[in-house]
């Protein structure tokens, strides 16, 4: 974090403030454990912290510390209106456009007071008074714990926020294995294990909690996936009729497509998932190697994300969509 960042911070956080954290539309793990880290720092630090999510989080992230205390904005308009209103301070947390809160952009976009953003995915938006965006962290998770110690915080850091900051490195680690894990990452993984954060327990929690129709459903997007070795591609897909048939609740689609990349001579995978409700194929693109998928997902599915782990979206049907997404396969080098 710059130096001018940090007093600026210490500024706004010199007396106790109502303060509203929003994590990004859909919230995943490292979106959850940040906002929530950084509500149990907030607290003990005497301010009036809301974390404010634009929907509904996972259930299998129930478990999390303060998880309780959410309040969901399309839930409950009203009353998170008000409290975005009456907020002195606004963070947002593991995103960088405010497009990204779905409808809830419209009452961000009128807000008066200063916005703090701590994000690691690439092209920020310039709403911020403070941007602290860095592409070289695998999650925002880690670089809350960077920026809690930047404060002269890092004692804060106890079993609560570290269990927070744990779990959002873990789950946008991919348990530890992409690219972007450093030994600063594992350092620090040690130093929330040494607070007693329950290195074994929580990954229990968030992967073993598999219902069967969630089986059912990876089982279907294995049946259906098509590979092409020669663009090294393989992709699937899931209609909302599969998804119903298996009793569907959200959450249960989340890793599926990084199935593709464990296939031998596999580097690019994608799944195509029908919401007929929301009237889009919402799709997650994953590479390994230098093919750069945000940039694919920004030019051609009206998304964006980061290098190896992007997503988007089509208005297309499911066949036109695929159709689109055969043809672009011709076109370029991966
Ligand atoms: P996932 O495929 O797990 O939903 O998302 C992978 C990454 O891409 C995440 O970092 C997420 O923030 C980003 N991402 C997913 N969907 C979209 C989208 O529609 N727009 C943008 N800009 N980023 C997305
Ligand atoms: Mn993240």
């Amino acid at each position: 974090m710059k130096i001018q960042d940090i007093q600026a911070v210490q500024e706004l956080l010199s007396t106790p403030k109502k303060i509203a954290i929003i994590p990004h539309r859909g919230p995943d793990g490292d979106a959850m454990g940040s906002t929530l880290g950084l509500y149990h720092f907030l607290l003990k630090n005497h301010h009036y912290p809301t974390v404010i999510s634009p929907n509904e989080f996972p259930d299998f992230l129930a478990w999390m510390p303060g998880a309780d205390k959410i309040k969901i904005y399309e839930k409950d308009r009203e009353n998170c209106t008000a409290l975005l209103q009456e907020a002195e301070l606004i963070f947002t947390l593991d995103f960088n456009a405010l497009h990204r809160t779905g409808e809830m952009e419209n009452v961000l976009a009128q807000l008066q007071s200063p916005f703090i953003m701590i994000d690691h995915h690439q092209n920020p938006d310039d709403y911020a008074a403070v941007t602290y965006s860095d592409t070289s962290f695998g999650s925002t998770c880690e670089m809350l714990y960077n920026f809690i110690t930047a404060l002269g915080k890092k004692d804060d850091i106890d079993f609560t926020i570290g269990t927070c900051i744990y779990t959002g490195i873990l789950t946008d680690s991919g348990s530890f294995k992409f690219p972007k894990t450093t030994g600063t990452t594992h350092r620090i993984v040690a130093e929330l294990i040494d607070l007693g954060v329950q290195n074994t327990e929580i990954p229990s929690l968030l992967f073993d909690n598999s219902s069967y129709g969630r089986l059912q459903i990876l089982g279907r997007a294995l049946q259906n996936m098509i590979i092409y070795p020669k663009f090294k591609t393989a992709y699937t897909t899931l209609t909302q009729e599969e998804l119903n048939s298996f009793n569907y609740v959200k959450g249960d689609t989340e890793g599926i497509v990084n199935y593709g990349l464990s296939i031998q001579g596999i580097h690019f995978a994608a799944i195509f998932i029908e919401n007929k409700e929301e009237k889009i194929i919402k799709i997650s693109f994953r590479s390994q190697g230098d093919f750069d998928v945000n940039q694919f997902a920004r030019e051609h599915f009206n998304g964006g994300g980061h290098r190896n782990a992007a997503g988007g979206k089509s208005e297309l049907t499911m066949e036109e969509t695929q159709k689109k997404f055969e043809d672009l396969l011709t076109k370029i080098s991966i």
